[in-house]
């Protein structure tokens, strides 16, 4: 397909514009699919209309006024529409003696001549409203009028220097000219299976619907295309993952398994025992390992992650562990310095935070093999993290994740077995459709004593009153403070004047702050005095979302509880109700929209991860939940994964069919999906290799 430049009253100019869009070609164009449509059709039924301001008619023309002012020419048209309802139109233009500045109004506006009129009462709340103000305007009968006019009218997400109606201009010549260059990529016969319309009638129907059938039949397709090219690009990734064979193999020794086990002080749960199973199982097939391990918070993860590091460890290969967070990654380590100092493997900590001198020297000693364990943040994955013999990795919080960081870890060395931990699953379409077949481990039990944290939405004066109370009993609270970017210096200040104020209502407690902009001495200390119960009230934002355990603490303040997502209300939760005593969580809102009033509503009702994550799907969408909002992996164009489940697992369904039926793509008929899969996912993604 040509360049977008030459369509008709495009040009290098334009055409520069249509770049900032990403849209290149003539059939990038064609599948930039509008983000609304506006019901422009005649005798629309007034519901379409959201609201009464907007006007879309026919109208004929009885009279034009001009009149000049001083600075100002002002042009009129009184119009009236089939109803014999009549309207005063008015323009201001700046006045100039070089040209008429409404010459082409002045063209068009002629007594009795009929045109469609797009625009906006001036008084939007009354109907009987005349006076309105007209955005655009096409003589009836014209060509342009075809596309502007008519039908469910597109409107595109444009940039500075493109109208919606130079765009729509562009779209329809674009149809006129190139429809029938623009290939069919979809299997005749799953076109026929799912009776979708082919390309060709798709893409005038989703850019000029003449009804909202029409234009779900042409949605409906091109979702489906695209979710077709992307779970068969993650099918057969997992394809090749399958067929790679180790060179190294484990076998169980417990040198270091049982006197870890013994030091723990407590019998691993049936579910814990049961996945470390089956991770052991697998860690012993001749295929790497793409494992998941879900379990509620406080469910137990760290310690199975830890069981399946030291298998690895008594085979002589080395781990990696990587958390989302700086806090996160030192509290693993305090973890594991403690269980693993007196049995001699050496574990270090490398996060953003490490010093230079420190870094070069623990690089030095991955790559000697001198370091068993490496635990870390993002900082794992740069180029010059090198190590002897890694075969082992660990994600915690995954879904903190992109697909790419994971995959850049895991490429750190060959074959690796690859452990991903989340508390918040993905729903098993999900997990079918972007990850084919992933092994699931799930811990569904928790430790024993636990009990359920009761949860409850409440005013301040009651929140500091039970935390007044769990204190006296000699236990220990959290009151954490929204902080949605730790670098945020506006919120930092607003958490640390809440800090001073606390100090002041509460004067007869102990009470700290930590976040995330300290230093990471500093943050240990903190949390160290808190542990061995230096302190009383620990002020924190969510960087204690993940990661900090302390088993005395039993109530937990939320303020501005509305700003956080569910998932994260149920992290942050999850730092209470660790010990044998009953728990609290306060959730203190501000203003509360009608989502985050569900949301607080949600959390008060469950302690279930897994339906809190589902609900959290459902409200905030996939991208954030999959881990791939930041990295834009998972964006369609047409698509939303959620609302388009059907398709979805029409898409997975015959994704399996294919990989069953021509797993290479040699098939005629399947040449051009072939062709299209590899120019979106071979170079970008290294998804693919089709022999
Ligand atoms: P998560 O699954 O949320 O990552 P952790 O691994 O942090 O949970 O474990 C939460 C707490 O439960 C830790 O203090 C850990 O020591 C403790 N724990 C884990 N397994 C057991 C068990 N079987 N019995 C008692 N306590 C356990
Ligand atoms: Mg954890």
């Amino acid at each position: 397909m040509p360049d977008i430049k030459y369509i008709k009253g495009v040009g290098p100019a334009k055409a520069a514009l249509f770049n900032n869009l990403e849209v290149q070609t003539v059939s990038d164009l064609l599948h930039y699919y509008p983000r609304a449509y506006q019901d422009r059709r005649q005798n629309a039924p007034l519901s379409d209309f959201k609201k009464i301001e907007n006007i879309a008619m026919v109208a004929t023309v009885l009279s034009t006024q001009t009149l000049p002012t001083r600075y100002l020419t002002i042009f009129k048209a009184f119009l009236q529409d089939d109803k014999k309802n009549i309207y005063e139109a008015v323009w201001f233009r700046k006045k100039t003696h070089r040209y008429d500045p409404f010459a082409a109004e002045k063209k068009d506006f002629k007594i009795a001549h009929q045109l469609w009129i797009i625009g906006k009462r001036e008084d939007k709340n009354s109907f009987a409203s005349r006076k309105i103000t007209v955005d655009e305007y096409y003589p009836l009968n014209s060509p342009e009028a075809k596309y502007h006019t008519g039908c469910l009218t597109p409107l595109y997400s444009l940039t500075q220097g493109l109208t919606n109606k130079f765009f729509r201009n562009s779209v329809a010549t674009a149809l006129q000219k190139y429809l029938l260059e623009e290939e069919e990529v979809l299997p005749p016969s799953l076109l026929a299976k799912r009776k979708l319309l082919n390309i060709r009638q798709a893409l005038p129907a989703i850019h000029f619907p003449s009804s909202v059938s029409e234009l779900e039949n042409a949605r409906r397709r091109m979702v489906y295309e695209e979710f077709l090219l992307m779970t068969m690009a993650w099918g057969l990734k997992q394809k090749g993952a399958k067929a790679e064979v180790k060179e190294h193999s484990y076998t169980i020794k417990r040198t270091l398994l049982t006197p870890f086990k013994k030091s723990l002080g407590y019998h691993f749960t049936k579910a814990q025992a049961r996945v470390i199973n089956e991770i052991f199982e697998d860690m012993q097939k001749p295929k790497p390992m793409t494992r998941l391990l879900q379990g509620d918070v406080g469910s137990g993860k760290t310690v199975v992650a830890i069981s399946a590091i030291l298998l690895a460890i008594e085979n002589g290969y080395q781990a990696a562990f990587m958390a989302p967070t700086e806090i996160l990654a030192s509290q693993h380590y305090i973890t594991l310095q403690r269980y693993l100092k007196d049995l001699g493997v050496s574990v270090e900590l490398l996060t953003s935070k490490t010093t230079k001198k420190e870094k070069d020297k623990i690089l030095q000693n991955l790559k000697d093999g001198k370091i068993d364990i490496i635990i870390g943040t993002h900082s794992l994955i740069e180029d010059n993290v090198e190590f002897k013999n890694l075969r082992f990795i660990v994600v915690d919080e995954q879904h903190r994740f992109g697909v790419k960081q994971r995959a850049k870890l895991r490429s750190k060395a060959k074959h690796i077995d690859m452990l991903s931990m989340t508390a918040t699953p993905i729903p098993r379409t999900f997990a079918l459709a972007f990850y084919g077949n992933l092994d699931v481990s799930t811990i569904d039990e928790l430790p024993p004593g636990r009990k359920p944290i009761k949860t409850l939405h409440v005013g301040e004066q009651e929140a500091f009153k039970t935390v007044r109370a769990e204190i006296s009993k000699g236990r220990q609270a959290y009151i954490v403070y929204p902080l949605i970017d730790e670098s945020d210096k506006l919120s930092l200040k607003a958490a640390t004047q809440e800090f001073e104020r606390l100090k002041t209502i509460m004067p007869e407690f102990k009470i700290a702050m930590i976040h995330g902009v300290m230093k990471s001495k500093e943050k240990q200390k903190i949390m160290e005095d808190f542990l061995a119960k230096k302190t009383d009230i620990l002020v924190a934002t969510p960087v204690i979302e993940v990661g900090i355990d302390v088993k005395n603490a039993t109530v937990m303040v939320v303020q501005n509880a509305e700003r956080f997502g569910l998932a994260s209300l149920h992290q942050l939760r999850g730092r209470v109700g660790r010990g044998e005593e009953n728990s609290t969580c306060l959730l203190i809102t501000q203003n509360t929209s009608a989502l985050s009033s569900e949301r607080i509503n949600t959390i008060c009702q469950t302690c279930d991860g897994f339906k809190i994550g589902e609900k959290d799907l459902e409200l905030r969408g996939p991208g954030e939940i999959l881990g791939t909002r930041q990295s834009g992996e998972l964006e369609f164009k047409a698509g939303d994964i959620v609302k388009d489940s059907q398709v979805l697992h029409w898409a997975v369904e015959d994704r399996n069919y294919l990989t069953q039926t021509d797993p290479n793509l040699t098939k005629a008929e399947h040449q051009p999906f072939k062709k299209r899969l590899l120019e979106l996912y071979q170079k970008q993604w290294h998804l693919i290799d089709l022999g």
